[in-house]
């Protein structure tokens, strides 16, 4: 797993099974979280006959494909696995026609890629026909592109000018528990192919391959902001100063200005090393805008954070240091992706467990200050402008996504984390303050929703948080095509029928 403490099995009596990365910790090495046995799959015939035995034998499957889940969804303890890793084949369609569809129905320019391709594989190719595709973001493209990613929304910089990554989707392969391969779209199993698009991963079935649109690639405005605050109070808080909490509140006030002239990207505030002070990082792209309009919407927070910096003081509120606040053409989405992302590489997890809130646009609109206040006092938030544009005007009824998502506009994460070897009770501490945190995000919004692929597995009302009003239909669905549920993941669709180990219904 991408965040090794879904690896870790721990007992009602505190004791961990587990096998640690960090071997010099002295630990024994156990089978913790993980399953068995399983099947690499490299087809969808390997994927009917796993799904026909688990299905023979009644055994508690689960699908994984990067193991970036951070609810653990991808993993369990004695189960049996279905890997999709390997299934890496993409097919570029100049004419698309879903099956069953009418001739009217056709796409240009689609790609179908096999449910192991992952996003470091997917832009290479879609990149090099010229064209760009809506994926997501992480050291070196791991995501999978295929998988849970896009079943449970799929944001991307790209969202706000093209749509989620499902409201780019215009066919799915799957598998589905009696073990029939179908393929779902507009024409034909319309119900499943609506719940695949935002009801989840691991749930309705093993998806084997996903076709999307692709656009063509544009120029995009790069926008880079990056201070610390230099101060002598204490490090490593955001709470405690009163400077951060200015710039903070402008970006808040300025987000729905800056979502207006065609920016999207991510903000988080994070210490910096080497001490540890707090700093506010920032990276933003606005694809096909002018120069001109890309400017009038960036270049009033960066004066009103030259003018902050320059009136701050060290010993007062802490002086703010800026290293980086410009905005420059890069040629394509391409390009950028190749001078960011595309070499980064290494072990990038570790034990963290997070919780997040889609801001609806009404309450950053109208509240930047509780907003931008709210975000401060829980660990280091993480503000990423994924939503409104293309988002925001998709039909919310057009597929099974939470609704929420239409109305958000910034898609807030913050989390805890532990070191390797920590007990189950310093792991419970954490997951105790996950659950505070968890509840001042609700209180902010407590309206609109999570997105449940970066989302926590405490909270108090999964189905309405993570599904909104479309939580009946899906279960509906869900029940229609997996009655036995072969496929169940925590808090995911159906998931209340099965007590926490989801080993046995309740
Ligand atoms: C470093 C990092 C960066 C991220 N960046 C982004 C981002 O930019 N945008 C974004 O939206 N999200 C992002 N995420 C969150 C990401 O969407 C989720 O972690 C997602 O669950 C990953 O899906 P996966 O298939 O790669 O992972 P897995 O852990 O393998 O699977 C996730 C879930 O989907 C199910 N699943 C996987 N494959 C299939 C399949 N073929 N059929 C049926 N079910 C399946 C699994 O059972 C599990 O429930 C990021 C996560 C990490 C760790």
């Amino acid at each position: 797993m991408q965040a090794p403490n879904w690896d870790n099995f721990i007992f009602g009596n505190g004791t961990i099974s587990t096998c640690y990365l960090n071997a010099s910790l002295g630990f024994p090495c156990e089978q913790g979280s993980i399953p068995i046995i399983g099947v690499d799959a490299r087809s969808v015939k390997d994927v009917q006959a796993a799904v026909k035995f688990a299905s023979t034998h009644n055994l508690r499957v689960v699908v994984k494909n990067t193991g970036h889940d951070y609810l653990g969804r991808s993993t369990a303890r004695k189960s049996f696995l279905i890997w999709t890793h390997f299934m890496k084949n993409i097919t570029f369609h100049g004419t698309f026609v879903p099956v069953g569809g009418p001739k009217s129905a056709e796409y240009n320019d689609v790609v179908t890629l096999e449910a192991g391709v992952q996003w470091g594989e997917a832009y290479p190719a879609v990149n090099a026909r010229g064209r760009d595709i809506v994926g997501g973001i992480s050291a070196g493209g791991s995501v999978g592109a295929a998988g849970g990613w896009v079943q449970g929304g799929g944001h991307s910089a790209l969202a706000p000018k093209y749509g989620l990554g499902v409201d780019n989707v215009v066919q799915i392969t799957v598998v589905i528990a009696d073990g029939s391969a179908l393929t779902v779209n507009e024409y034909q199993h319309s119900e499943l192919f609506w719940a695949l698009r935002g009801g989840g991963g691991g749930t309705f079935g093993v998806v084997t391959s996903v076709t999307y649109r692709t656009h063509p690639s544009t120029p995009l405005i790069l926008a880079i902001f990056s201070a610390f605050i230099n101060s002598t109070l204490p490090s490593g808080t955001t709470t405690a100063s009163p400077i951060l909490e200015d710039l903070f509140v402008e970006l808040v006030r300025m987000t729905p200005a800056m979502s207006d002239g065609g920016w999207a990207g991510y903000t988080t505030v994070v210490p910096m090393p080497p001490t540890n002070q707090p700093s506010l990082q920032m990276g933003y792209i606005a694809p096909n805008v002018s120069w001109e309009k890309a400017n009038s919407t960036m270049n009033p927070f960066f004066a009103f954070a030259e003018a902050l910096a320059a009136n701050s003081t060290f010993q007062t509120t802490g002086k703010l240091i800026i290293l980086a606040a410009e905005t420059s053409p890069i040629n394509s989405f391409a390009t950028l992706w190749n001078m960011s992302f595309a070499n980064t590489t290494g072990q990038v997890g570790s034990q963290v467990e997070i919780t997040s809130r889609l801001l609806p646009r009404s309450l950053i609109e109208d509240n930047p200050v509780k907003v931008a206040k709210t975000l401060l006092s829980v660990p280091f938030p993480s503000f990423y402008l994924v939503a409104g544009g293309a988002v925001a005007d998709a039909d919310p009824s057009s597929t099974g996504l939470n609704p929420a998502w239409r109305k958000a506009l910034i898609h807030t994460i913050t989390g805890v984390g532990w070191d390797e070897g920590s007990s189950a009770a310093e792991i419970m501490q954490q997951r105790d303050q996950l659950k505070q945190y968890t509840a001042i995000l609700n209180n902010l919004a407590p309206h609109s929703g999570a997105y449940l692929n970066e989302a926590t597995l405490y909270e108090p009302n999964p189905q309405y948080t993570f599904f909104g009003s479309h939580y009946e239909r899906l279960k509906f669905i869900k029940e229609k095509y997996d009655s036995a549920s072969l496929f169940v993941v925590a808090s995911g669709v159906g998931s209340e029928d099965w007590d926490a180990s989801l080993n046995c219904r309740v």
